[in-house]
């Protein structure tokens, strides 16, 4: 078989693959959508020869490996009754779009190897820019395909979203001026000595994503100076220790490169009070992100966009399209406010990339990369604000149904009010049940219940009916921090109906019931 032929023959043996992967595909993502319980151990031993083939298989040769090996026992992210992640079902045109994403093979990177692709993706971030911002349609016009304007940049994920944002707040805070040439060209080092900084700091709370630690490696902030301020009881930031912070900062004369407002923090769906948030930053003078990766969508909702309020005074925005805008893995967005500040990360290069061309890849941190455009493009016609609205509003309506559940069952305890649609609980064992009620757990307790909610949650994961990730939580208790294991639901998965709900709690019972009786016979819990 010629690899690269084009001829009739080759076409059919494409098709016969092409068949026999939609089989596979369709009985995974419908038949049996339990986990296999395999342990993690035996799954590696089937990968573990370091050989490389030599001589090429036929695809029959490959199959079975691929079907047993891979497919068997992948994630059914999918199934409605695994409500513990942030990855969804997809919506009916992905699959067979992502074959077309394929065949065209287009580089984004530059317009001369994605023609129709480039002003296709600049107007999907436009109409999303304008979902924040809400400029006018002669902003837009103006914007959408001026070569000197960036209202977002398409990227492969939230952490590299983070990063650009604040990779663009670095070079503006520190830019050229007079004989200095930028952070850019002389580093950071020249750059704080000739503003006269002693380091820089970005700041956020506590519950930020850990790619902010990342950003502040690679950007040459140093982690330590990612300034984590505690949250509420609701998980959200403190605006006095905010507030307390900045004036520190400024007091050290250290430059504060950015103030981070999350919407929807990735561990409980908190949303700090961006308003407030946008009205320090701007007395600070300094840069405002949103890490909206989780929580942007919201703004599709007519109902729970005012949760968002003050979102469109971010200098900067971060949104998975992966997330909950239910497009395949790798699609995420940053947006800016100025459509010219992303011309601080500009670069270009003779034999591509060329200076006032349209070319994406002259801001952006990635080089060359899929046209996964066409899943927001398409998604943006084929679903609409309707869509995303009614996908939204479900979602809430549900955490509402299991919120209301977990409160009159005597088993759980909900942790937190939520404010969209994660929700963090405990299961509390028998023999601490009174005492919970009567809010007279002891820090010891605490301990041995979060001991039982591990051990629950991992024999959940491994029996494989139903999933729920798991979180740690501090909780004050008295006046004392504890920290706690809790339980972690995300409900996004518009094919999670209240049955599947019920059925993920049975589940959870029944294990819960079966570890109270293996723990009454062995002693303490031990965590497996
Ligand atoms: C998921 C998430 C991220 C990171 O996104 P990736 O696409 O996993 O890189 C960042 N911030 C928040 C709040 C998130 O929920």
């Amino acid at each position: 078989m010629q690899l690269f032929n084009p001829s009739a023959q080759s076409q059919l043996v494409e098709q016969a693959i092409e068949e026999k992967l939609a089989v596979l595909a369709q009985a995974f993502l419908h038949e049996n959508l339990s986990t296999t319980d395999i342990d993690f151990e035996h799954l590696m031993e089937r990968f573990s020869d370091s050989e490389l083939p030599r001589a090429p298989f036929e695809f029959e040769q490959y199959f079975p490996s691929l079907a047993e090996d891979i497919v068997t026992h992948a994630v059914h992210t999918s199934s409605p009754r695994f409500i513990g992640h942030m990855t969804s079902a997809l919506p009916y045109f992905v699959r067979p779009l992502a074959k077309l994403v394929t065949a065209l093979n287009q580089n984004a990177v530059k317009v001369e190897t994605a023609k129709s692709l480039s002003p296709c993706e600049r107007q999907s971030l436009g109409r999303m820019h304008r979902l924040i911002y809400q400029y006018s349609t002669d902003f837009y016009k103006q914007h959408i395909h001026n070569h000197q304007s960036t209202l977002g940049i398409l990227v492969s994920g939230g952490t590299v979203a983070n990063i650009t944002a604040l990779w663009c707040a670095r070079n503006n805070a520190l830019g050229a001026r007079g004989k200095f040439a930028g952070v850019e060209q002389e580093g950071l080092s020249a750059a704080l000595s000739f503003y006269g900084y002693k380091g820089a700091t970005i700041i956020g709370s506590n519950l930020m994503h850990y790619s902010f630690d990342k950003a502040a490696d690679l950007l040459g902030i140093g982690s330590q100076n990612l300034i984590k301020i505690p949250v509420d009881d609701r998980n959200h930031i403190d605006l006095k220790l905010l507030h307390q912070a900045v004036l520190h900062c400024q007091s050290q004369r250290k430059l504060i490169l950015a103030i981070i407002g999350i919407a929807g923090t990735t561990d409980a769906g908190g949303i700090d009070p961006l308003h407030d948030i946008a009205s320090i930053a701007r007395s600070a003078k300094t840069h405002f992100h949103v890490d909206a990766a989780w929580g942007d969508p919201l703004l599709f909702s007519r109902q729970h966009r005012h949760k968002l309020a003050g979102i469109e005074q971010a200098d900067s925005v971060t949104i998975d399209g992966h997330k909950q805008m239910y497009l395949p893995m790798g699609i995420v967005m940053v947006f800016f406010r100025n459509p010219h500040l992303a011309k601080a990360i500009e670069k270009s290069a003779s034999y591509t990339i060329r200076n006032g061309s349209l070319d994406l890849g002259k801001r952006s941190l990635e080089g060359s990369r899929p046209g996964m455009a066409l899943f927001l493009h398409a998604a943006l016609n084929l679903i609409g604000v309707e869509g995303y609205e009614f996908l939204i509003d479900e979602g809430l309506r549900k955490t509402q149904y299991m919120a209301e559940r977990i409160r009159t069952m005597p088993e759980f305890e909900l942790i937190a009010k939520p404010d969209i649609n994660l929700l963090v609980y405990q299961y509390i064992p028998e023999p601490f049940r009174e005492r919970a009620t009567h809010k007279q757990l002891i820090k010891s307790d605490y301990c041995v219940i979060s001991r039982f909610n591990e051990r629950l949650q991992k024999v959940q994961r491994q029996v494989g009916r139903t999933f729920i990730s798991r979180t740690v939580k501090s909780i004050r208790h008295f006046d004392q921090e504890v920290t706690i294991v809790a339980l972690r639901a995300v409900l996004a998965n518009p094919l999670t109906s209240e049955t599947d709900i019920d059925a993920v709690l049975d589940d959870q019972l029944q294990i819960a019931a079966r570890l109270e009786i293996e723990t009454s016979l062995e002693g303490p819990v031990r965590v497996v």
